[in-house]
């Protein structure tokens, strides 16, 4: 080869390459700086897709891991824990957030007239419902058995004293703050992460979700609504949202089954019984991740009619619900934010 040609080549090579880099380069700004721990009982990730700092990251987990350290059923020595243990004995001081989350989780309970039950605990515990899937062996409950722990489940009984005192007044009563405390959660680390200038992120614990700002310079998050019937990551559809919370309940999350009949995991505090309606799975889209976990279980629990009712009391929560006869129906004010991309399904506008 002529010297001049070989010069030629080495420069096409040299520009090449250095354009093959740019072009990695350019990917690698677009992938997010991530995190996944174990937490709370569920697989919790956190992804920042401006300011990539590993110590914001390192911020929002110890976050998580001191609300779970307070609100924990499973912690002994957990606020909420020492509530469950003074349960018909003593009224117990608990820490400022705990206050406030069961301040907040006793207003959809009276909301929702018990849908969303925070002293469900003790059918929790009856029904023992984890992630067993269809092929393993689970007893249903006598029926004796759950009008006993039927007795011990009523919010009413759930008392927000002066002073951050809180006091269940039976013995045998338990807070579960299972429907709440993600959502909860969700709010704080998005909190942390706007006060940390990041502005945007996914937030996504154990399928309670906060798209945090916009991707990139202005685009909308793209979130994937789970299809009950499929394994996980398999989708309806697509919702399209911006600085939001998306959160989804479902009878496909934890459950077992009996003669083809599925029991799952969210509890109807009037029959003591997984709620069984036309739902297969509900997911809110709300500013409050809080609320919309709250909601998203009792909105579940009550179905789609009786959810209007409960609707018409807020502002700015927008509904899709999954029903087992393969429809979905959105809120109006997301019609265009939604696309529907599993032919099974047939999409209709949730009226009211
Ligand atoms: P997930 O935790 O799977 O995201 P939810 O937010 O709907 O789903 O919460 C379900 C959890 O809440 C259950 O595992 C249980 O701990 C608790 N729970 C069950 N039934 C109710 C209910 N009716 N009201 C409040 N909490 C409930
Ligand atoms: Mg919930």
């Amino acid at each position: 080869m002529r010297y001049k040609n070989k010069i030629i080549l080495i420069l096409i090579s040299t520009l090449l390459v250095s354009a093959f880099l740019g072009g990695c380069k350019k990917e690698e700004d677009k992938e997010p700086l991530s995190k996944t721990e174990f937490m709370m009982d569920t697989v919790m990730t956190i992804k920042l897709y401006d300011k990539k700092d590993e110590v914001i990251l390192d911020k929002s987990f110890d976050r998580i891991r001191e609300i779970e350290d307070k609100m924990s059923i499973t912690i002994e020595d957990s606020d909420v824990s020492k509530i469950n243990k003074n349960a018909g004995k003593n009224p117990v001081k608990v820490d400022d957030e705990v206050y406030e989350i069961l301040t907040r989780a006793k207003y959809f309970a009276e909301l929702t007239d018990g849908a969303y039950e925070p002293t469900i605990g003790p059918l929790v515990d009856l029904w023992n419902i984890r992630n067993e899937g269809k092929n393993n062996k689970h007893d249903i409950p006598s029926k004796e058995d759950i009008e006993k722990a039927l007795n011990k489940v009523d919010y009413k009984k759930l008392e927000l004293l002066e002073d951050n005192k809180v006091f269940l007044k039976e013995e045998g009563m338990k807070l579960d703050l299972g429907g709440i405390a993600k959502g909860y959660a969700a709010d704080e680390i998005k909190k942390i992460l706007k006060e940390n200038g990041v502005n945007s992120a996914i937030v996504d614990l154990g399928g309670n979700i906060y798209a945090v700002g916009s991707k990139g310079q202005d685009e909308y998050w793209k979130i994937g609504i789970q299809n009950p019937q499929e394994q996980r990551g398999s989708y309806v559809g697509i919702i399209e949202v911006k600085d939001s919370s998306v959160v989804t309940s479902g009878d496909y999350e934890r459950y077992f089954e009996v003669n083809g009949k599925r029991y799952h995991h969210i509890i109807d505090s009037k029959t003591g019984y997984p709620s069984d309606n036309e739902l297969s799975a509900i997911s809110i889209i709300a500013k409050s991740s809080t609320d919309s976990d709250a909601l998203s279980t009792a909105l579940f629990v009550l179905g789609r009619e009786k959810s209007k009712e409960v609707l018409k009391e807020l502002e700015d929560i927008e509904v899709l619900y999954v029903t087992k006869s393969d429809n979905i129906y959105i809120s109006p004010g997301i019609k265009d934010r939604f696309d529907l991309n599993n032919n099974n399904f047939d999409l209709k506008i949730n009226e009211y």
